[in-house]
């Protein structure tokens, strides 16, 4: 089954000495964090973020609504609770306004 293999995970080691790359992609699934990115002034920011829900699983259309944890009013006077939701967010491999990846491999 497709879903297995892509939902195994290895440790950090392990894939140092296997060479398999940290952007493979799993599923998302409620409670993994990833980072989610929005534009700001003209800069695109990244912050962590955990998957509370997943629509439409496994089909072009999937996305996943996110617990994103701002950077305080650093990020805007609205953020200073630190907490804010985002909804139907898609992934994407290159960061985006209002997308989501993986945080492996990003030097944010
Ligand atoms: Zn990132």
């Amino acid at each position: 089954m497709d879903h297995l293999v892509s939902d195994m995970t290895i440790s950090e080691e392990e894939a140092r000495q296997t060479n398999i790359a940290f952007t493979q992609p799993a599923q998302p699934s409620v409670s993994r964090i990833v980072h989610y990115c929005f534009t700001q002034h003209g800069d695109l920011i990244h912050r962590p973020a955990v998957v509370v829900r997943v629509w439409n699983r496994g089909t072009e259309q999937e996305m996943v609504q996110l617990v994103v944890f701002m950077d305080g009013t650093n990020d805007g006077p609205e953020f200073a609770s630190c907490i804010a939701w985002r909804t139907s967010v898609h992934y994407s491999e290159e960061p985006q306004h209002h997308t989501w990846h993986w945080p492996f491999g990003c030097e944010q």
